[in-house]
């Protein structure tokens, strides 16, 4: 690393630059054009030392980390996420002072539907939501810095999808947002695999999610494993792809055995099916 950045420095030199250098900025998002739900992978180069580098997207900061000579960030859209333009802006600092680049990324609203439940009273109340809120907070307030995977992320179960990302949730003739993960129908016991490797981060039972699994994949990924009849593993325990979680259930809010596949990117809960093939979330 640093042998080049000297090359770099001289080159500046030679080439009569004075006083000091700018860091070229080299920019590449990839997908530029996304359905709600989907997530975005920013990569940063820079020829030059910087200081520091930020991305904001929507006013709010996203974690950058280093991956091979390059910076990377990931930015998830949901169904709040506004459809039309999303602006990525990129801040670097370096010795010739603060440089902004921006990018466009294109936002299709869903065509996502509607479902219909009927569940016992009790389990909508707006303060078991709270209760799961801290939990998950809790859980990914230390995230894993670089990426532990560098292949496409695989199906949990086996089973087919239920219900799909983005569906808009009626509960007992109450809509209550979006259906922010995937269910799979299997039968309870069926055994639930670690989609990706990574760290167990959360293993206990919550009131909406019932008997939960939250692995830390890395580069502020997280997938979450939901109503599970039973938990198989301990946080901190760390998980190769493939390995049992735990088992499908049907406690917390739901209605059936099923199995509900999440997945948070710094935060913003995506559709998981996304990285389930080949492309750039998943390329090394
Ligand atoms: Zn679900």
């Amino acid at each position: 690393m640093r042998p080049r950045l000297l090359a770099v420095l001289v080159a500046l030199a030679a080439l009569g630059s004075s006083g000091p250098a700018e860091a070229a900025i080299g920019l590449d998002i990839a997908p530029r054009r996304v359905v709600q739900g989907q997530a975005v992978r920013v990569r940063l180069r820079t020829d030059g030392p910087v200081s520091r580098v930020r991305v904001v997207v929507g006013g709010r900061m996203i974690p950058l980390h280093r991956h091979g000579g390059a910076y990377q960030a990931f930015v998830g859209t949901s169904p709040a996420t506004r459809p039309g333009v999303l602006v990525v802006h990129v801040s670097v600092e370096s010795g010739g002072g603060q440089q902004t680049v921006r990018a466009q990324v294109r936002v299709r609203a869903g065509d996502f539907g509607v479902r219909r439940l009927r569940v016992a009273p009790e389990l909508l109340d707006p303060k078991l939501v709270e209760v799961e809120r801290r939990r998950v907070a809790a859980a990914t307030a230390r995230p894993w810095g670089t990426p532990l995977w560098a292949d496409p992320f695989r199906r949990p179960v086996d089973g087919p999808v239920t219900s799909g990302y983005g569906v808009r949730s009626v509960y007992n003739g109450v809509t209550r947002g979006y259906h922010l993960g995937v269910d799979f129908r299997a039968a309870t016991g069926t055994p639930v695999r670690a989609a990706q490797r990574g760290v167990v981060v959360l293993a206990e039972g919550l009131p909406l999610s019932g008997n939960i699994v939250m692995l830390d994949h890395g580069g502020g990924i997280f997938t979450t494993y939901q109503h599970l009849s039973r938990v198989a593993v301990r946080p901190g325990r760390r998980m190769v792809q493939g390995e049992v979680v735990g088992f499908v259930g049907s406690t917390g809010l739901s209605t059936g055995p099923h199995l509900h596949w999440g997945m948070r990117v710094n935060g913003v809960r995506v559709n998981p099916l996304g990285w389930t093939a080949a492309g750039p979330l998943t390329a090394p």
